[in-house]
């Protein structure tokens, strides 16, 4: 089968022939349908992260199940499944409490490493980024790590719920647990962004600040519900932040883009109470300048809090569904998150793009093949 293949570190994607094994145990047979290109996988190619290589990256998908190990008892054949960024054992205490991103043995979803490896290339063994490996045109994944939905909800959108809807939206209900009436600024306006936003509105948020540095991103903020947007690129962005909010801040901020000084002004547009949410991925060594006292930022007198978020605290065994219900009823438009359908081959070319920054998510497409 046909995979983009990461080989070297800061090297484009070189799309290879490569083998995959039959599933065994808990493995279960994926015919990718579509596959959502996320800013991490990126970064992942870029700087390595501790990733081995080769690898094959991905890990929004949305496919078929064309077969199952002997042992898989929630997935059959016929399935249409979206897959988590999460390898979640199902029997350690943080699995038993819904916390999957807290797993204390997510190797356990891995085959042991003198078994045959799920997937090859010249007779070296290559690796599945988080258990999925997306970038292809079949993976296989351990069924804990799949969740069954409805047929009629269409592949693409499905794609990107794995991590943009479940990044984005789960930060507004999982983490902050947004109420009717407060207020919330999202720095970053991307997929994950426009998922927070409409996740707020759900909410019944009353005030939305959409931040970026891009005209056409903040117009389509306002079309995911933003009460109102600021351009950080030309404005003082805490400062125009307290002034929506005739002085009072926010009661949420989430900041989409790893960058530390982008968290810092999250911090400073937040009200008495409120919290500064880390969503988007930070280098190593990155450091906040936080100064507590109430004679600087006032983090301490106004009880103030900053705290991370990893894949939206999800427990996609609930929310996965949860997101494809909702768009069904058309509460949640991921239809607009989807700027381009591109082929497996194109996807060095819709990463530049990407990395330019002025659109919403590419989905890598795959005819049916059955
Ligand atoms: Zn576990
Ligand atoms: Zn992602």
């Amino acid at each position: 089968m046909r995979a983009a293949l990461i080989r070297e570190v800061g090297q484009p994607f070189q799309v290879e022939n490569i083998t995959i094994a039959a599933p065994v145990d808990r493995e279960v047979l994926v015919e990718i349908r579509a596959s959502g290109l996320c800013h991490s996988d990126i970064t992942v190619a870029k700087n390595g992260m501790g990733i081995g290589l080769p690898a094959v990256l991905g890990h929004e998908i949305s496919g078929v199940v064309t077969a199952v190990g002997p042992a898989v008892s929630r997935i059959k054949v016929g399935d249409h499944v979206v897959a988590a960024a999460l390898q979640p054992c199902g029997h350690c205490q943080a699995c038993l409490r819904g916390n999957l991103n807290a797993c204390s043995n997510p190797d356990a979803l891995d085959r042991s490493t003198d078994a045959e490896p799920r997937l090859e290339v010249d007779s070296t063994p290559v690796v599945q980024m988080q258990g999925l490996g997306g970038f292809a045109e079949q993976a296989l994944i351990h069924e804990n790590q799949l969740v069954a939905i409805d047929p009629r909800m269409p592949f693409e959108q499905a794609s990107i719920i794995g991590c943009a809807v479940a990044t984005g939206a789960g930060s507004i209900f999982n983490a902050a647990k947004v109420r009717p009436g407060q207020s919330v600024a999202v720095f970053g306006c991307g997929g994950v962004g426009l998922n927070a936003i409409q996740a707020a509105v759900l909410a019944g948020a009353t005030t939305i600040i959409a931040v970026d540095i891009q005209p056409d991103k903040l117009e389509l903020a306002q079309k995911f519900g933003a009460t109102a947007i600021v351009n950080s690129g030309t404005e003082d962005a805490a400062a125009r932040i307290l002034e929506i909010t005739t002085g009072a801040g926010v009661d949420h901020a989430f900041v989409m883009i790893g960058v530390p000084a982008i968290a810092e002004t999250a911090m400073a547009s937040l009200g008495f109470g409120g919290t500064t949410y880390l969503v988007g991925g930070m280098r190593p060594g990155a450091a906040l300048d936080v100064r507590p006292s109430p004679a600087d930022s006032g983090l301490l007198s106004k009880q103030q809090g900053v705290r991370g978020i990893w894949l939206g605290s999800s427990n996609f065994y609930a929310d996965i569904p949860m997101y494809v219900d909702l768009y069904m009823q058309g509460k949640l438009n991921l239809d607009d998150l989807i700027s381009r359908r591109i082929d497996l081959d194109d996807i060095n070319e819709a990463y530049e793009d990407l990395e330019r920054g002025g659109i919403a998510r590419s989905v890598i497409t795959f005819p049916a093949v059955g």
